[in-house]
């Protein structure tokens, strides 16, 4: 076993010449990818980095996305992912939170983070522009750091505060260094869950679960023909689940990866076209945008072979209809930031998929449904919590101990999902824990009513809430996007869900919308919604 960021050195070795990376117009290829990791690697060592120092970064997918995360790890730090979407507040939780010493990121967000930096550890920023890649421009302009504006100029200082990507690889050396590793304990990354239920916590991740679940996707689902591949990353590499199937896969196995900086229908479809990837892992509203996409005719899809779509249910039409289109396989996963992410799959080789199933669990990986709040196990089909134990399980959240606690026992990570396995060992994910409505005492699942209004054929995406309601104690409320010239009226949706949804269960109140709010992997914010009526009701 070797440690994450030994794989580049692999793959360096093994293929120098071979694109690591594309990214808008031009190619890294792993020799740059591995010399300019080096590089970053020393300079930080240079500004006092040590193992086990924290070292943050917050980008959109782009290479110096990739050559940041592979230095820290060269340099013995541990990487803390930082969504570029935060706002100061949520920048100053997370700094402080993972004790982050220094932080590369953005020319344009650099207003954000320094007005918080008093509040953190930060001793060193690293600045970029999203232009900044191999080869370097020759005018730099970073037109949002102005002595005017944050009193101070911009100057590469080895003890200073502020440094600028491109004299990082100027300065910096590509030698390696030597640090021990230990693969089992030592933490990789401290990767923040999404928050969608609450205060973002720090999962420690070590090398071994990362590398542990980038080969259980590649062993379960894409079998990579090694240097061969193109990955397509979409999916945000500040998330686990872009970061562990796009990146670390991708340089695990030497493949290209074809990033893109932020998803939009229309660029999606052209880089498909013209790149070519084989793998594409997305989320279900990833996929839903690109089948709604009216010119999707025109595109070339034919090259994609497997995709992994997780994050949230899939249903099964898209999945059927984006087979249908592109040929490829697309395969439900399931997984959650603490089991570095993924533990499931609906695919077992030379096997039917179980429609609307999330899989068996991936190798190496043991799932049960126990009883809520204990460890006994339930009888098949009896709905209980997910629990999971692999070499993918997170060491703890960092500096959480009775988080830690709470989440685990006797190895086992307590998922706060409930679900349940039928006789054949397929495990169906019903709902969070967190999630499920209790009106007038009956227990609803949220995701069973958005089933039922997904099959109906003007909605593009939808939620079910629980609201306030004096006498049920909660009702259902859902949220509703329609299709592009599509029109429907809520008696005709009423309608709907009474011929398949038992009369408790069909929504009271429904919203139209044109958008829905969603986290950086595409999936709905259903606590963003659930605030706003609870608002209403204060
Ligand atoms: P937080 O944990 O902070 O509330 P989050 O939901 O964004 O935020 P993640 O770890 O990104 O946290 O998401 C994991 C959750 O996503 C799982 O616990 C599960 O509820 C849901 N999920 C993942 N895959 C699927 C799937 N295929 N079907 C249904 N739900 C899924």
């Amino acid at each position: 076993p070797i440690p994450v960021q030994e794989y580049l050195t692999r793959a360096y070795r093994d293929y120098p010449e071979k694109v690591a990376i594309h990214f808008l117009g031009k190619d890294l290829t792993y020799q740059e990818l591995y010399e300019s990791a080096l590089k970053f690697a020393n300079y930080l060592r240079s500004l006092g980095i040590q193992k086990g120092d924290r070292v943050a970064i917050m980008l959109p997918n782009c290479p110096q996305n990739v050559i940041g995360y592979y230095g820290i790890l060269y340099a013995g730090g541990i990487v803390v992912q930082t969504n570029p979407l935060y706002t100061e507040r949520e920048i100053a939780y997370q700094m402080k939170d993972s004790g982050a010493k220094a932080i590369l990121s953005l020319d344009i967000l650099f207003p954000r983070i320094s007005k918080v930096i008093k509040e953190t550890n930060l001793e060193n920023i690293i600045i970029t522009g999203i232009k900044d890649y191999l080869p370097f421009p020759k005018n730099l302009v970073y037109p949002f750091i102005q002595k005017k504006q944050y009193g101070f100029t911009v100057k590469v200082e080895h003890r200073g505060m502020n440094h600028l990507f491109p004299e990082v690889m100027k300065v910096g050396k590509a030698q390696e260094i030597d640090v021990p590793f230990d693969f089992e304990e030592d933490v990789a990354i401290l990767q923040y869950t999404g928050g969608t239920t609450g205060f973002p916590k720090g999962v420690m991740l070590s090398h071994k679960n990362l590398i542990a679940n980038a080969s259980m996707c590649d062993a379960w689902l894409y079998r990579c023909k090694k240097g061969e591949e193109t990955i397509l990353g979409i999916l945000p590499f500040f998330h686990v689940y872009g970061m562990t199937t796009v990146m670390i896969l991708s340089v695990m196995l030497g493949n290209r990866m074809v990033l893109l900086p932020k998803f939009d229908v229309d660029s999606a479809l052209k880089t498909i076209d013209k790149q070519k990837p084989t793998l594409f892992p997305g989320a279900p509203t990833i996929y839903i945008g690109l089948l709604n996409h009216p010119d999707i005719a025109k595109y070339d899809l034919s090259s994609i072979q497997a995709c992994l779509s997780g994050s949230a249910p899939l249903p099964v039409e898209v999945q059927e209809k984006f087979e249908e289109v592109t040929g490829g396989k697309l395969v439900e996963g399931y997984g959650l930031t603490e089991s570095s992410p993924v533990t499931h799959a609906n695919f077992v080789w030379d096997n039917e998929r179980i429609k609307g199933s999330v899989g068996v669990p991936w190798p190496d990986t043991e799932a049960a449904i126990f009883q809520v709040d204990s460890t006994e196990p339930m009888p098949p089909r009896e709905i209980g919590e997910i629990c999971v134990r692999g070499p993918q399980i997170m060491k703890g959240y960092w500096n959480r101990p009775e988080d830690t606690e709470n989440t685990m026992r006797d190895g086992w990570l307590l998922t706060g999902d409930l679900g349940y396995m039928d006789e054949k060992g397929f495990f169906y994910v019903v709902d969070r824990k967190k999630d499920m409505i209790i009106a007038g005492g009956f227990n609803i699942y949220p995701r069973e009513i958005e089933e039922v209004l997904y099959e109906h054929p003007a909605i593009q995406e939808c939620v079910a809430v629980g609201v306030p309601d004096p006498y049920r104690g909660e009702t259902v409320k859902a949220y509703v996007v329609l299709k592009e010239d599509h029109q429907v009226t809520e008696e005709e949706l009423n309608a709907f869900c009474r011929e398949h949804l038992a009369a408790f269960k069909v929504p009271r109140i429904y919203e139209f919308r044109k958008e829905l709010p969603k986290t950086a992997v595409g999936k709905i914010l259903r606590r963003s919604l659930v605030e706003e009526e609870k608002e209403k009701y204060r």
